[in-house]
């Protein structure tokens, strides 16, 4: 076997490659496009392009393709060959500038929210050099951004752009205040932990709920669950090692630097952690992990289940965001660092997190908003709906002392006369390790804990970096002007502290005292996504966006559309396969036991035996009650779906999907659960929770 360094990013053409494959002033060109954002020339385009064709032909490509990120969520691409007839029977491989860098394809079957009239179809790609192009299955791969006619964007790649550069803006303003005149560039990056459910193929082919949900819409938990706690890191099975090395080395030949693996806390639970990079790649780099995952599972007769919650009465699949703010020169902006000097810069680039964290806590509830992670939020194991932030107790302290103007306990001379604060070097072990906070602070970055395992990483993003740049815009404002900068600086973060301390809560969150201090504290609890969307565009949120030209207003109010519409699709979904299951599978099956049972009821009788209290008996009435409840709701809940609200309000819809929709579902599974323990495996027409946690 070649070895990992070989293989890694061997299908990228990266900043190596393209130093090795383009002329020193091409080169050079592009890497000012890449890092400046200038346009590239047109006869530098073409250059690039050919070389980026050549490498790419030399790879095994024969077509290329603009890869986007439409608002669905996933991933688009519509590819191309490079063929190029010169005559009737000869063709060269050719790719030009303008292929590179433009492309234009048909944008109807995409959302758009209003956006783009149907006689305007017409959508844009525009190549995005900061993430590299890469060669899979043939093609090569040109990430890009996606937008209308009009301009307006039609994706996740193009405000996560906007984004980083407005944070990016403010935090080199903030840099120069202490001083700093080297930092060119501030990169927000993220690393993306993603936990994931993998089950048997053949298995998840019997259940139509899997097939057309990603989850299940019942089933009853299996006599052992996670109580033992023994799969966590626990051994891994042979079948999913040799997934797990597969994915491995292809992901590591597209550059993903995958790093962790393990078992997670449920049966047939898995994790996969990327070393970080910059918020951008790691998006694609998210987008990539988890369409790999699926197709390596499929190799393997397996499939990857990426479903926030694919089995209840087990652990759910979250994302953690690993976030944060890093310079050009290497410096890590949320590291709190060794001089008095680095200390404050860190104190005020915190005191950005923490007001930002506050002030938008429903932007962020927002960023993960989803029918799927509705079912985990607040649900007493992943974070509660509720957004708050952990900074551990020597960090607290430290904030108190600053506050209230006294020293800190145990340190000398805590404060030098400019007001510059000194820390205790603290190592990362007292931080970390509040498993139940939303948003934690793990000693030099920012873990946010709420994101759904098959979401996209953008969003949460997008609003982390607008949000704080606009705090960093305060704080700069508010410094460049001051004459003194050390007692400004001391009276600001004073007064950050006082007014946004209600947001830190280093306690437990998935206990009930919270919720109940939560409210005395006036925190937002969003517990449904359909409670948590509307405050997207309120004003202030409209007003912070359009401020830092992120989105426009009518792009807020496409996007929410899209996700309202999002929402009322899956439940509509769900709710027809589960009719659809009832009514040819479950009722069926209960039928035919029930037929069995009063067979036998029957022949005991004839024979004079006594037959009231016998199992039968009992079974058969039990089951028919449950029964005939099941046919009485599921008729209900086919009519409900049948018989929508006449409105055209997205909201409104998504509102009756929940109560009149979704509702209805979570009853006919709980009586479905019940009679599922009652009916011989023989009989019960799909594979049950034990057979898909326990049998890869
Ligand atoms: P754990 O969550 O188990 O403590 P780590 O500390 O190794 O794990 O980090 C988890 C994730 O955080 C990894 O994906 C890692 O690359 C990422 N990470 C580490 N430092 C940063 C940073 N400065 N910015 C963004 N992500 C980071
Ligand atoms: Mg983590």
């Amino acid at each position: 076997m070649t070895s990992v360094p070989e293989i890694f990013a061997s299908n990228v053409f990266n900043d190596d490659v393209m130093r090795d494959k383009l002329p020193k002033d091409v080169y050079k060109s592009l890497r000012k496009t890449i890092e400046d954002g200038e346009d590239l020339d047109k006869s530098v385009a073409n250059v690039v392009a050919n070389a980026m064709k050549d490498w790419a032909v030399e790879h095994g490509a024969t077509h290329f393709t603009h890869w986007f990120q439409p608002l669905t969520g996933i991933t688009a691409e519509k590819h191309d060959s490079f063929i190029t007839p010169v005559s009737p029977s000869h063709v060269i491989m050719e790719f030009s500038g303008k292929e590179l860098i433009k492309g234009e394809t048909d944008a109807s079957s995409f959302p758009s929210g209003g956006l783009r009239a149907t006689f305007e179809a017409r959508g844009y790609t525009a190549w995005d050099p900061t993430s590299y192009a890469f060669v899979k299955d043939g093609s090569l791969y040109i990430p890009t951004v996606f937008c209308s006619y009009g301009g307006e964007a039609l994706d996740k790649k193009t405000p996560l752009l906007h984004s980083m550069e407005v944070v990016n803006e403010q935090a080199l303003r903030i840099l120069r205040l202490f001083g700093n005149t080297t930092a060119k560039r501030v990169t927000s990056s993220a690393g993306a932990e993603q936990e994931y459910f993998i089950v048997d193929k053949e298995s998840f082919n019997k259940r139509e709920d899997l097939i057309f949900c990603g989850r299940t819409l019942f089933g009853a938990n299996p006599p052992k669950g996670q109580e033992m706690d023994d799969h966590y890191f626990g051994t891994i099975k042979p079948r999913i090692a040799a997934f797990m090395k597969e994915l491995d080395e292809e992901l590591w030949k597209l550059g993903v630097l995958s790093k962790t693996k393990h078992n997670e806390a449920a049966p047939a639970q898995h994790e996969l952690a990327p070393i970080f990079t910059s918020a951008n790649i790691a998006t694609d780099h998210n987008q990539l992990i988890m369409e790999i995952m699926r197709k390596v599972a499929d190799k393997h007769g397996l499939v990857a289940l990426l479903h926030e919650k694919p089995f209840a009465g087990v652990n759910g699949s979250g994302k953690h965001n690993n976030w944060s703010l890093g310079t050009d020169k290497g410096e890590n902006l949320l590291n709190p660092g060794k001089t008095p000097h680095e200390n404050a810069q860190f104190l005020l680039f915190l005191a950005a997190v923490i007001k930002a964290v506050d002030e938008y806590q429903d932007l962020l509830r927002i960023s993960v908003a989803s029918a799927g992670n509705d079912h985990r939020l607040g649900a007493g194991e992943a974070p509660p709906a509720i957004v708050s932030m952990f900074i551990g107790d020597e960090l607290e302290a430290i904030l108190s002392s600053i506050e209230s103007g006294e020293n800190y306990l145990g340190v000398e001379k805590q404060r030098m006369e400019t007001g510059v604060h000194v820390l205790p070097t603290f190592t990362k072990d007292t931080t970390d390790r509040n498993r139940t906070s939303p948003f934690a602070f793990t000693g030099n970055k920012f873990e946010f804990r709420m994101l759904g395992s098959s979401q996209s990483i953008a969003d949460p993003n997008i609003v982390l970096n607008t949000i704080v740049a606009e705090e960093l815009r305060q704080f700069a404002d508010e410094l460049e002007s001051a004459k003194d900068f050390g007692k400004a600086l001391d009276e600001l973060l004073r007064r950050v502290i006082k007014e946004h301390k209600r947001i830190i809560y280093n306690g437990n969150c998935y206990s009930d005292e919270w919720k109940v201090e939560a409210e005395k504290r006036g925190l937002h609890n969003y517990a449904t996504t359909v409670e948590a969307l509307p405050h997207f565009v309120d004003k202030e949120n409209v007003k912070l966006f359009t401020s830092h030209k992120v989105f426009c207003e009518a792009e807020m109010h496409s996007r929410l559309e899209i996700l309202l519409e999002m929402y009322t699709k899956t439940i509509n979904i769900e709710a027809r396969t589960l009719v659809d299951m009832t009514k040819k599978q479950i009722i069926p099956a209960i039928c035919e036991y029930s037929a069995h049972l009063a067979r036998d009821i029957a022949a005991k009788k004839a024979v004079g035996e006594f037959i009231d209290a016998t199992p039968e008996t009992r079974l058969l009435t039990k089951i028919s009650s449950l029964n005939k409840l099941l046919f009485e709701k599921g008729l209900v809940l086919e009519e409900n779906v049948k018989n929508l609200p006449k409105t055209s309000d997205a909201l409104e819809k998504a509102r009756y999907f929940r109560h009149d929709v979704f509702e209805i579902m979570q009853e006919m599974r709980e009586i479905i659960d019940e009679i599922e323990p009652h009916v011989p495996k023989t009989i019960w027409p799909v594979p049950t929770y034990s057979e898909l946690l326990f049998n890869v």
